[in-house]
């Protein structure tokens, strides 16, 4: 077999070697599966690895003898523990779905089938997709490759982790309020929050409805962008997925213009070393003959309040399905409300517990004025800010995260692991696409972590995120 190396092994390339020859699909799988049972034991970023990777590799690997492959066929995939792929486990990380097994594929694998992508196996994550560290997993916290007492962020962040360890080519996670980038940003690696509606939902383990979109995560930027074609498209089964024609119809601007909203910086809590890595990044985008400029998001103050009520009022919402009654865990109690009670008691954890809570409250009837109306009518103000910012710029341009990995444990307190995604939230409240693209590094105790650059875009132009982050690859 070729010599592979597969820190720096592209979709591109893998294509290439298979397509010639150079090695066959099963050989690549086996590659990374010897990755994962070497390191997983430490790192935890997969839940399971699946026995019948082998058999994937078969049916790919025919695809490619008979001259039917596409670019992702054979290509190795850790997926997100709240994607459904049926007839196979999908627990979101939480104790009450630990035995769910999936009735049908989510319409972003059934795209992955079709295109003959090989799934390695589920990665952990925040409970429910609730947390910035993977340690509201049931399962164990996540390891970051970079550095083993540390977080590798969340809540995809096994998908992050397998992909810093080798352990996947590409993975699949999911951001409703950073949960791709931030990891990404810790982890060393390219994630991308597709425009919201872009990527369906439909098999998404819901947690805040009008936030949640599946997105990619990568050694590239071409990496993203080649899955993020695969499984983008409108879908029956989403009503909010969007048409190809939003796309087709966006306003074409390409004038290499970016805005910097500097006063969210003038705050506490901002490493000065993630301020530093902002400057040596314009810098950079203006050696690379962009025009930068100083913007204002006049609201963005507001944005981490506004989805730490937005967000739990959903995620309450989607979250009473799980009664014990249709699916998961089952406590017996005496009668259904204990029943109930103690099955969700039991089967979630505290930070689930406690949004669950929240998001009661701020819709319930004597509140939901003072919390929930006023949050939608002060995120309509922040995606406003954003519509007007991209009449002046094509891109805006902030730190993924206010700090690089943080320690296991670290973060007690809950409003201080919120803080992690003051920079990440905001994309999700407008809709716009956004992608983390590794930065640098940070000497950190002797340890180099990652640090991690947000390019944020106007809906429907992740083009201008994938331009812009090639070049800033390249250069
Ligand atoms: N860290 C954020 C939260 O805890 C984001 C989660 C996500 O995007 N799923 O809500």
């Amino acid at each position: 077999m070729a010599d592979i190396d597969l820190s720096t092994l592209t979709i591109a390339q893998a294509h290439e070697h298979l397509i010639k020859g150079d090695f066959s699909v099963k050989e690549l799988a086996q590659k990374y599966l010897d990755v994962i049972s070497e390191k997983n034991g430490d790192i935890n970023a997969y839940l399971e690895v699946y026995s019948d990777v082998m058999e994937q590799a078969e049916i790919a690997q025919k695809k490619i003898d008979s001259k039917d492959a596409g670019v992702l066929t054979g290509i190795p995939f850790g997926i997100k523990d709240n994607i459904l792929i049926k007839g196979r486990i999908a627990s979101a990380s939480s104790k009450i779905l630990e035995n769910y097994t999936a009735t049908y594929d989510s319409t972003a694998i059934v795209k992955l089938k079709k295109a003959g992508a090989i799934f390695l196996g589920r990665t952990n994550m925040d409970e429910f997709a609730m947390g910035g560290s993977t340690e509201n997993s049931a399962f164990g916290v996540t390891k970051n490759p970079h550095d083993l007492e540390r977080v590798p962020g969340g809540s995809s962040g096994g998908s992050a982790a397998a992909v810093a360890m080798n352990g996947a080519l590409v993975t699949i996670g999911s951001d409703t309020g950073g949960s791709v980038r931030q990891p990404a940003s810790f982890c060393g690696v390219v994630g991308l929050k597709p425009t919201y509606g872009s990527v369906s939902r439909h098999g998404l383990i819901a947690m805040g409805s009008s936030l949640d979109v599946i997105g990619p995560m990568g050694k590239s930027v071409a990496d993203v962008e080649t899955v993020f074609d695969a499984i983008k498209g409108e879908d029956i089964m989403d009503a909010t997925s969007v048409s190809d024609e939003k796309y087709s119809n966006a306003e074409k601007t390409d004038r290499k213009i970016i805005g910097v909203p500097r006063h969210i910086l003038d705050q506490e809590g901002i490493d000065d070393v993630v301020k530093k890595n902002l400057e040596d990044v314009i810098t950079k985008y203006e050696q690379l003959g962009y025009e930068v400029k100083d913007i204002e998001l006049p609201h963005i103050e507001y944005a981490l309040a506004v989805y730490y009520i937005i967000m739990p009022a959903e995620a309450s919402s989607n979250l009473s399905r799980f009664d014990g009654v249709k699916y998961g865990l089952h406590v017996e109690g005496n009668d259904l409300l204990e029943d109930y009670i103690k099955t969700r008691g039991e089967g979630f954890g505290t930070e689930v517990r406690r949004r669950i809570l929240l998001g009661t409250y701020v819709l319930s009837a004597g509140y939901y004025d003072a919390y929930y109306n006023k949050a939608n009518t002060v995120r309509t103000l922040i995606a406003q800010d954003f519509d007007k910012a991209f009449t002046d710029v094509d891109l805006i341009l902030m730190p993924t995260t206010p700090t690089p990995a943080f320690k296991i444990g670290e973060k007690s307190d809950p409003l201080s692991m919120y803080f992690a995604d003051i920079f990440t939230a905001p994309a999700n409240l407008a809709g716009a696409p956004a992608i983390s693209i590794p930065s640098g590094f940070a000497d950190v105790d002797g340890n180099r972590l990652p640090l991690g650059i947000q390019l944020v875009a106007p809906k429907y132009r992740e083009d201008l995120l994938f331009s812009a982050g090639k070049k800033f690859e390249q250069g």
